[in-house]
């Protein structure tokens, strides 16, 4: 069994940011994602991004990431496991990780503290026949589109007009492939305005207090009902439309990917402005266990921005509780928890702030 300082599992923003800063102190990292390459839902984002000067704003997804990875890369007291899937937590503390396309390998490690920043997974939508080819994601649809130059398909519907649905359809229209309409559940859009404009200068409706009713096809996906709902969330007889399309987008929200908290036993709760289950923490990030950290999208769902400055405080905190010295803790401590404050402060996180409070423990021991 191999042994560690701190275990990172997920190499998203966050866990970049967790590995550099507890590195820089001189901990001794084991970095686990299970992607061909790190940079998590970044190394698909070919926008530039919203958010903070501070954290990359204005740069593409993909260049933060490559910038990232050349910085992981000038430490070499980061390990880098890739292409590995960490696939339990044990009594004994250790870790399981399964690597390789087909599992081949499987490898056990022990860390004396571990971050968990496996991001999110994204959410389903029940409708009839959601389980035809065709039916994807809109995380999935951009790694095919953006990392592999795969087209997802001729003709899509894309559901939900939220910041990834818009994002996602400019995408796929840059790629020459038709959007047919998004449909929004909700009576307005709850995207950035200046995404779903550029979308409708282009002339593709984005239908609000719209819903997907049903899809139609032999082996794929070769229609789709749409209708109007009502603030029940219910259909609005006769308000169908039928549209002509071989793929659907389901861009619906995401959950934080929280099974190995579950396993560790670190006490969760749900939280509705966190969209899902997460682990109670402290605003040092650090879990009901102990040896225990989370950052980024697990924690609740955000932003990049975000997952970087979670990962930072993991990272810091979790070096300097195994004795690595930082010469101007707390005051380093201080500086960047306030700057997440400042990210924060503004109406479009009042939910994320106040799911942040629900899950916050103050003091919280095993
Ligand atoms: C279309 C789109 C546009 C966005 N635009 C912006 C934007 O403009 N600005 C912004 O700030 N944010 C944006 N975001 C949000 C941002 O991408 C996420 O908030 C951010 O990536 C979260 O970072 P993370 O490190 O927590 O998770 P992720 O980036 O999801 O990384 C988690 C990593 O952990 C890996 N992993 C999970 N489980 C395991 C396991 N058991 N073993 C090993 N590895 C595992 C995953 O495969 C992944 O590589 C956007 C998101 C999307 C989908």
């Amino acid at each position: 069994m191999k042994i560690t300082d701190i275990a990172i599992i997920g190499g998203g923003p966050a866990g970049l940011s967790a590995a550099i800063y507890a590195a820089s102190l001189g901990a001794k990292v084991t970095l686990i994602d299970d992607g061909l390459e790190l940079g998590g839902q970044l190394i698909k984002q070919t926008h530039k991004f919203f958010g903070s000067e501070k954290q990359f704003a204005g740069i593409r997804g993909i260049e933060i990431a490559e910038k990232m990875i050349q910085d992981i890369k000038e430490y070499d007291n980061i390990t880098v496991i890739a292409n590995a899937t960490v696939t339990g937590y044990y009594e004994d503390e250790a870790i399981t990780i399964v690597q390789g396309v087909n599992g081949e390998l499987l490898k056990k490690l022990k860390a004396n503290r571990i971050i968990i920043a496996t991001g999110a997974s994204e959410n389903m939508l029940p409708f009839v026949n959601n389980d035809l080819p065709g039916v994807y994601g809109a995380g999935a649809v951009q790694t095919l589109m953006n990392l592999y130059g795969v087209v997802p398909g001729n003709n899509i519907l894309m559901v939900g007009a939220g910041n990834i649905g818009l994002i996602v359809s400019y995408q796929l229209l840059q790629a020459g492939i038709k959007v047919s309409a998004i449909v929004e559940a909700l009576p307005k859009i709850g995207g950035y305005l200046v995404h779903a404009s550029k979308i409708r200068r282009l002339g593709i409706p984005i239908y609000t207090s719209h819903t997907l009713k049903e899809v139609y096809g032999t082996d794929c996906v070769e229609r789709a009902v749409i209708s109007e709902i009502n603030r029940n969330f219910e259909f609005i007889p006769g308000t169908e439309k039928e549209l002509e399309v071989d793929t659907i987008c389901l861009a619906v929200g995401l959950s934080p990917l929280s099974d190995l908290l579950w396993q560790a036993g670190c006490q969760m709760k749900y939280v509705t402005e966190l969209c899902g289950y997460v682990a109670l923490r402290d605003d040092n990030m650090k879990t009901t266990k102990d040896k225990i950290y989370i950052a980024g999208d697990v924690a609740g769902i955000e932003e990049a921005s975000s997952a970087m400055l979670e990962g930072q405080i993991a990272g810091l905190n979790t070096a300097v509780s195994l004795g690595y010295k930082c010469d101007n803790y707390p005051e380093q401590d201080r500086k960047l928890k306030a700057e997440l404050k400042e990210l924060r402060d503004n109406p479009l996180s009042k939910e994320i702030k106040r799911g942040i409070e629900k899950a916050l423990i103050k003091e919280g021991r095993d």
